[in-house]
């Protein structure tokens, strides 16, 4: 299924179209509840034979799908080529910051640049769903809500103002620097080895693409990982690294202007768009 929120009310997109939860009648259809109804929402999916008397979605109408979460984890350098592009040296285990859970933003809020130097990161998304601690790998699917789009967006001047040690996650804190969306889509829409083409571009040019098969450490591994290190919760966010194409690796470096659009696609997930503006 997919979850989205639109005009404050959790629905399920089906078909291009937006079925609003709460007309079920067994849903509250708020979206601080999302997760706690997750499993209702499950079988109001289930049960949907045809949503062509609904409307369709408005995608300006977009929301943030689900509150704001506890914590949003970060993982740095976790495909190959982008390691190479920074310089860096391939991590051994997963290389994980903490991104402020006030820089999640939806997919319809504009996003102000407070510097020059603000970058591009496509990622797949991780949504926890569940309450939990010390998951197994093969476990890790049974506590995942599902996935979304993401931009992990990096002021590279503040991720990298206290010289050689990184402030990775400051450098990607400030508010709307976590725009997701458009909605969550659970595992069973995607492929089973969840092999997504994944790329950006900026007003239309091309800047990232590649394939989530190419994640060195997956995502069971990491749910697990992070699990073992901390408590996860019901719509925390694993932003799960971003490949190669970034602006800081180019040269010359290139940084997100006031006015671009950023848009940003997963297969089988859709498109985060996202406009900025100067402060
Ligand atoms: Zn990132």
């Amino acid at each position: 299924m997919r979850v989205a929120v639109s005009n404050g009310r959790v629905g399920l997109v089906v078909d291009g179209r937006f079925v609003d939860a709460a007309a079920s009648g067994d849903l509250s259809g708020e979206p601080a509840r999302i997760f706690e109804e997750w499993d209702v929402l499950r079988a109001l999916a289930d049960s949907i034979q045809d949503a062509s008397a609904h409307p369709p979605v408005d995608e300006a109408s977009l929301e943030l799908p689900g509150p704001l979460p506890h914590n949003v984890f970060g993982v740095g350098l976790n495909y190959g080529d982008h390691a190479t592009e920074s310089a860096m040296e391939l991590p051994k285990v997963p290389l994980v910051f903490m991104k402020a859970a006030t820089s999640v933003v939806g997919p319809s809020e504009p996003v102000v640049l407070r510097s020059d130097a603000v970058d591009w990161e496509a990622e797949l998304v991780v949504v926890i769903g569940k309450d939990c601690v010390d998951v197994e790998p093969e476990d890790a699917w049974s506590v995942i809500a599902g996935f979304t789009v993401g931009q992990d967006l990096s002021d590279r001047e503040v991720q990298f103002e206290a010289g050689a040690n990184a402030q990775f996650g400051l450098g990607k804190s400030a508010p709307g620097y976590g725009p997701i969306g458009p909605w969550i889509v659970t595992a069973d829409e995607l492929p089973d080895d969840l092999a997504l083409e994944i790329g950006c571009e900026v007003n239309g040019a091309q800047k990232q693409h590649s394939n989530t098969e190419h994640l060195i450490f997956d995502v069971p591994t990491l749910v697990s990982f992070l699990s073992r290190r901390a408590r996860l919760l019901p719509g925390d966010l694993i932003f799960s690294g971003t490949p190669s194409g970034v602006g800081w690796g180019r040269s010359p470096k290139e940084y997100l202007a006031p006015g671009d659009v950023l848009t940003t696609t997963i297969g089988g997930i859709g498109t985060l768009t996202t406009r900025t503006v100067a402060p």
